[in-house]
């Protein structure tokens, strides 16, 4: 037995009849993983860095037990790229299409390129937008050049004659390609991308096509920094409790407070969990708050990735510790167990040294990584690219999510697994 589970350690009832936990093997369905970034085919700010490896990162989060992503389309071309990638990968990879917020900047008269971007736009425009606000770009003020309402009629129009056209033609052997409308919402902490004002009517015209569509699709919302705004935008198109909000939502990469999230909750709306919701203390109270019936997981790699500098990285370090005593005290029943799924790396019988107060680099080397990490430089075959963020790497965010609500793995994996495949029918 790999992990803890405090219900039955405090003699809790559970089915008597649950097969040992050494016997779970863990299912994870990344729901918001940016594989149409070009940073998955080798390419780096519009630059060749080392080969297409977009395989070997299906590959890899397979081997991990993460068999179903649903990559984020985040603006017109990515969102054909992830239905191109769904198709390629049938029934393993499904896809989102929808204009992210940072993406929003099409609404406005001063946004000179062609709203449809099938031509590849600068350099740094080609990759999905970053989670995180970037230190380095200063937020503007103001409200930007406003909407331009005749580009915005046209840009609807697009949309939804790219999302009736993927309906139209599902993926080989009829697997379903596009599964929620989105990524779209509101991001106030990256106001140098796109106005708010433009950043609002780009939600509430996507909201409104999104109420329109017969049959409904679920929605993969963002939303920083700009709760209130979001809540009432949503209220507007679906309704005071989204009564009108047929196949349901999730609010991805959450980071908002314990308050937010409740509310969202009580919405009906789904919680999605990666990295970037373990930065803090305060961060990890909302996760213990979120109820499983309200959880999925998510990667959104290429960024977000778990730091030994995030609050959550501690859950981590319990996890190994635990696994490592579980492997002394029964050595053949772990290596029985496929938990962790093979290729696992663990350094053997290190002392482990405890995780307060200790350098980063000492908390990395506590967390073991499964796979090789090497420098996009020094790129090799069967390795990681080290700051590129994989789907493989799930198994952390469900390991945390664990320790910090006190409860197993396999709940988790399984909660969100259940969840995931109820809202975007992935299992179909
Ligand atoms: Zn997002």
């Amino acid at each position: 037995m790999a992990e803890s589970n405090p219900a039955q350690a405090n003699g809790a009832s559970t089915a008597p009849a649950a097969p040992p936990l050494a016997a779970y093997t863990p299912r994870y369905i990344d729901i918001g993983i940016n594989l149409a970034d070009p940073i998955f085919r080798g390419r780096y700010h519009g630059k060749p860095r080392h080969p297409d490896d977009l395989t070997a990162v299906v590959g890899r989060a397979a081997e991990v037990g993460c068999t179903k992503l649903i990559v984020t389309g985040s603006s017109f071309k990515s969102s054909r790229d992830a239905l191109k990638l769904a198709k390629e990968f049938p029934g393993t990879v499904f896809a989102t299409a929808g204009i992210h917020p940072c993406s929003s900047s099409i609404f406005s008269p001063a946004h000179h390129k062609h709203h449809d971007e099938s031509q590849s736009e600068g350099d740094d425009a080609e990759h999905t937008p970053a989670c995180d606000p970037d230190p380095t770009q200063p937020i503007a003020d103001g409200d930007g050049d406003g909407v331009d309402h005749a580009r915005s009629a046209h840009i609807i129009a697009d949309l939804a004659a790219l999302i009736a056209q993927a309906r139209a033609s599902p993926a080989p052997a009829g697997a379903r390609a596009l599964v929620a409308f989105g990524e779209f919402g509101l991001d106030y902490d990256r106001l140098h991308y796109c106005a708010r004002e433009v950043q609002r009517h780009s939600f509430a015209a996507q909201l409104a096509l999104a109420a329109s569509l017969d049959p409904p699709l679920p929605l993969f919302l963002h939303s920083r920094a700009a709760h209130a705004d979001f809540v009432r935008l949503l209220k507007e198109a679906f309704g005071p409790r989204l009564e009108r909000l047929a196949r349901g939502g999730v609010v991805h990469s959450f980071t908002g407070s314990v308050a937010e999230m409740r509310e969202l909750m009580d919405l009906g709306l789904y919680i999605g969990v990666n990295g970037c919701s373990f930065k803090t203390a305060e961060n990890c109270e909302v996760v213990r708050e979120i109820g499983l019936g309200s959880l999925m997981l998510e990667t959104d790699g290429p960024w977000c990735e778990v730091r030994p500098s995030h609050e959550g990285w501690k859950y981590l370090v319990e996890w190994e510790a635990k696994a490592k005593a579980a492997d002394e005290a029964a050595a053949p029943v772990v290596e029985a167990a496929v938990e962790d799924g093979p290729g696992r790396r663990r350094k053997k019988q290190q002392p482990q040294p405890q995780p307060q107060g200790k350098k980063n680099q000492k908390k990395a080397s506590e967390v073991p990584d499964r796979y090789k990490v090497v420098k996009k430089e020094k790129w090799e075959e069967g390795a990681m690219v080290k700051g590129r963020n994989e789907p493989c790497t799930i198994d952390r965010i469900a390991k945390i999510v664990a320790g910090i609500k006190g409860v197993s793995v396999e709940e988790v994996c399984e909660a969100a697994w259940a969840n995931t495949v109820k809202v975007f029918e992935v299992d179909a």
